[in-house]
């Protein structure tokens, strides 16, 4: 393969999500011959403005709302198809006919793959994660059990029934015997529907990874978009409050079939504070006035429900990670806007656990329970200078770029990408 290293880019989330990767990705995706995911399912989303046109995504990368890049759905994703079809017809809508292709290895959500999120949702109880019960924790589950049904197999109907019967019958003992509750659904319906998805999904279907090495070999620029953020990861996330796949970088090569050794650019996106949607401990979350001010001015509550989102100050022991484990070659540094007006801005070096000074991330969850943020404290710096992304980052506040040189020196990662609004022009490139 070619070793041009700025024809391949990764698109991570460095905290919980939510960090502002749509933006990053809208700069890149629409100069992008191919825009990928590589994991998770339709419990993403991003919303994507183009043109003044708004949309929400869930399942198809960003990058289709551009019309030029082939959109690929990798096999480390989990499909479901029906909301893949609703998703495909959402974008034909709007205008656009989708240049999409679906990994044949992909596994796919099955009826009972909800069916049983919402049974196991009671069974939890203080350790649930906040399941979005799309079924994507017993797919995943199932791809382990081998008991999977991949894209591949919804186009031959002999194997698929044969594996729909394994399957089917596991999630039914599992639901009924053991969770108490009834699956109504039978494996007729689930086989007609199924069927019936296969040949509507069918052109899209193909080696995905086959189609990426060629593209790469043909000097064809790739972006990788990642969801959610590295401590929802489920390998080095705050286990068992994560999402079921792996968000890290590592995870592309595995769920896309591309070489590890070609993948250069990493750019770790990270919210200049915190926010979290769903259970765990978090160290330096912040309650009361100031937090209502940092969750009014950076609009956290729920894209779908609505819900106010918990948020804190930056926590660089959960960055210092993200920087390790994707091996970040930058950082993209998202709404520091909404910190204008701070006088003061608390920064999370460390935690203190039981005395013991504590600089990476913890896998024991007495230990994550117990700490407690050691915050450095920073000067704020009122309000932006106005157009101040038309000015060059040397025009910044100095204790804005005092912010940003005191993240770099803790977590040894160069910012290049500073976000100072929702808007694509709001954005200094260093
Ligand atoms: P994702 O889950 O990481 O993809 O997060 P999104 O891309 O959906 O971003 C969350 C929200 O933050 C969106 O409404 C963005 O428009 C907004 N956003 C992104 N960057 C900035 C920024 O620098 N400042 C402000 N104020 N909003 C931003």
């Amino acid at each position: 393969m070619s070793s041009n290293p700025s024809k391949i880019t990764a698109i991570v989330g460095a905290q919980w999500g939510d960090e502002g990767k749509g933006k990053v990705t809208d700069f890149f995706a629409g100069e992008s011959d191919y825009v990928v995911r590589f994991h998770g399912g339709n419990n993403a989303g991003h919303t994507v403005i183009v043109n003044g046109n708004t949309f929400k995504l869930h399942l198809i990368p960003s990058g289709v709302v551009y019309g030029i890049p082939t959109s690929i759905i990798g096999n480390g994703v989990v499909v479901d198809p029906g909301a893949l079809l609703n998703e495909i017809a959402y974008v034909k809508e709007k205008g656009i006919e989708p240049k999409l292709l679906v990994s044949d290895r992909a596994h796919v959500i099955m009826p009972y793959h909800i069916a049983l999120d919402g049974a196991l949702s009671g069974h939890q109880g203080e350790l649930a994660a906040g399941s979005t019960n799309r079924g994507i924790a017993p797919v995943y589950a199932d791809k382990m059990f081998r008991n999977g049904i991949r894209m591949v197999d919804l186009l031959e109907p002999d194997v698929f029934r044969e594996k729909l019967e394994k399957g089917y019958t596991f999630a039914k003992g599992l639901i009924e015997k053991s969770l108490g509750q009834i699956l109504k659904i039978t494996i007729d319906e689930i086989f007609d529907t199924y069927v019936n998805y296969g040949e509507k999904l069918k052109a899209y279907i193909c080696d995905t990874s086959v189609e990426l090495y060629n593209a790469h070999k043909a000097g064809k620029t790739i972006l990788f978009e990642g969801a959610q953020g590295i401590s929802l990861d489920v390998d080095h996330g705050i286990y068992p409050y994560t999402t079921s796949s792996n968000t890290a970088a590592g995870h592309i090569s595995t769920g896309t079939g591309v070489s590890f050794r070609d993948i250069n650019r990493i750019i770790g996106v990270v919210k200049a504070y915190l926010s979290r949607v769903g259970e765990s401990p978090l160290p330096s979350e912040i309650h009361g006035n100031e937090a209502s001010s940092l969750r009014e001015k950076g609009s956290e509550y729920g894209t779908t429900t609505g819900r106010p989102r918990r948020v804190g100050w930056l926590d660089l022991v959960q960055v210092r990670q993200a920087v390790r484990v994707n091996g970040l070659t930058e950082i993209a540094l998202t709404k520091l806007d909404v910190l204008n007006g701070f006088n003061e801005l608390p920064v999370c070096v460390a935690y203190d656990v039981d005395g013991d000074h504590i600089t990476e991330m913890p896998a024991s969850l007495t230990q994550y329970r117990k700490a407690k943020p050691i915050y450095k404290t920073l000067p704020g710096w009122g309000d932006l200078p106005e157009n101040i992304w038309d000015r060059g980052y040397n025009e910044l506040p100095k204790t804005l770029k005092n912010y940003i040189d005191f993240i770099e020196r803790e977590v040894v990662c160069p910012v290049k990408i500073v976000s100072v609004g929702p808007q694509r022009h709001e954005t200094i490139i260093r």
